[in-house]
């Protein structure tokens, strides 16, 4: 099992921490960010156990492998790249921020200083002129590959093999670059339409020795060092003995229960989005996993529908969005009969409730474990093994 990191971390000062909505708690040191997510993990769930000390990053900057960037005009006139003030459509302009991968902006930042001479402007969403809307760039922190996608208000992106070979010549690191047009009026970074300029369209990362195909719309943790620490905790926990069949639940593209095949009979992932499911069977197969059957449906349903035709399991992994999960799954998932539920939270407020729930069914809390998986942000993601009764 992991101990607790060294957290005392030379802290680097963010100059836009007053007006950047991208962080709330980048003000603090390292040490007292963890020390808060501590108190409001253990303020939520002490009632159900004790709760283990956070697992922190060694370095926690520069963490993310996803970035993207807005562009507009600013009141001189000149371009500016950056993110949204909290809770407005204004840009803040930054050309490096302390949580994103610097190769990512640095990318963006030669993007800015290029468009003056391919006389592109930024689009302007309230009177739809100009081109350049967002960049997003996607990183594989082990695999090195870099794919840059460059979403425009319109599909018409003259020069653009030109900008392209310009863009490759000063970053030769970018593996693919995708163009993607979204102009409506949205806080969406993605619209619809999408084509591939440069490279495969995708790039492909590893993890806990697994590899996973990125497109530009695929979810995927966004701090892959630490999602390795989370993944680990979990499977640490599950203890797997090698001959349990388990249920992965919302289980996106697949990484849980990837991760987890190796150490089981049998995993079942289930999962509503069909794109991500898509990207699941793929990636098994990517792997050679043979031992993964992914399926779309709601979760509850596909439990359920277990239930009926008598069918139990041995473990459910659950990995639900911020909301949480619901009454109707944990009684789905309390009909199949699992000895063991390992739960992944990434809000302790709804885990909080859904333990609650769980408990009336016989499970209960053996370990808490707090991951910090966004440092300089308020978010906190916990892994709590549960048994039954
Ligand atoms: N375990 C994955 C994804 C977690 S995000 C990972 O770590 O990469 C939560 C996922 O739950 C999303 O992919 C979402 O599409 C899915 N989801 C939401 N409601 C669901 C439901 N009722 N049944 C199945 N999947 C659901």
């Amino acid at each position: 099992m992991q101990k607790q990191m060294n957290t005392q971390v030379p802290k680097i000062d963010c100059p836009v921490v007053e007006v950047c909505g991208g962080c709330q708690i980048q003000q603090l040191s390292y040490q007292k960010q963890l020390e808060k997510k501590q108190n409001q993990v253990n303020k939520l769930l002490s009632k159900f156990g004790k709760v283990e000390p956070i697992l922190g990053m060694n370095n926690p900057y520069y963490y993310r492998n996803k970035i993207h960037t807005t562009f507009a005009m600013n009141r001189k006139g000149h371009v500016i790249s950056g993110k949204y003030q909290a809770g407005s459509h204004q840009v803040v302009p930054i050309d490096s921020c302390l949580i994103e991968d610097q190769r990512a902006d640095e990318i963006v930042v030669s993007i800015r200083k290029m468009l003056r001479s391919f006389k592109m402007r930024p689009y302007n969403e309230d009177n739809r002129t100009g081109l350049l809307r967002h960049v997003l760039v996607r990183t594989g922190f082990q695999s090195g590959q870099i794919m840059v996608v460059l979403v425009l208000g319109s599909p018409v992106f003259p020069s653009r093999k030109n900008f392209i070979k310009a863009l490759l010549e000063k970053h030769p690191e970018i593996t693919t670059v995708v163009m993607n047009v979204n102009n409506k009026k949205t806080s969406m970074v993605l619209g619809d339409r999408e084509q591939v300029l440069y490279g495969k369209g995708f790039i492909e990362d590893t993890l806990c020795g697994k590899v996973f195909r990125l497109s530009p719309k695929s979810f995927y943790q966004v701090n892959p060092v630490q999602t390795e620490v989370l993944y680990q905790t979990a499977l640490d926990l599950a203890n797997f003995k090698g001959n349990e069949t388990i249920i992965d639940a919302y289980c996106g593209i697949g990484t849980i229960g990837l991760i987890a095949s190796d150490r089981v009979k049998q995993v079942i992932g289930v999962e509503l989005n069909q794109a991500a499911v898509k990207d699941a069977i793929n990636n098994a197969k990517r792997n050679q996993v043979k031992n993964v059957y992914f399926h779309q449906a709601d979760a509850s349903d596909f439990m359920l529908e277990m239930s009926r035709k008598k069918q139990s399991v041995d473990a459910v992994l659950m990995d639900p969005p911020r909301s949480g999960s619901t009454e109707k799954f944990i009684h789905a998932l309390a009909s199949i009969k699992p000895n063991k539920v390992v739960y992944i939270s990434c809000n302790p407020v709804t885990l909080a409730r859904d333990l609650e729930s769980l408990a009336k069914k016989g499970y209960r809390a053996e370990k808490m474990i707090p991951v910090d998986m966004f440092p300089g942000t308020n978010h906190v993601e916990t892994v709590v093994l549960m048994s039954k009764l």
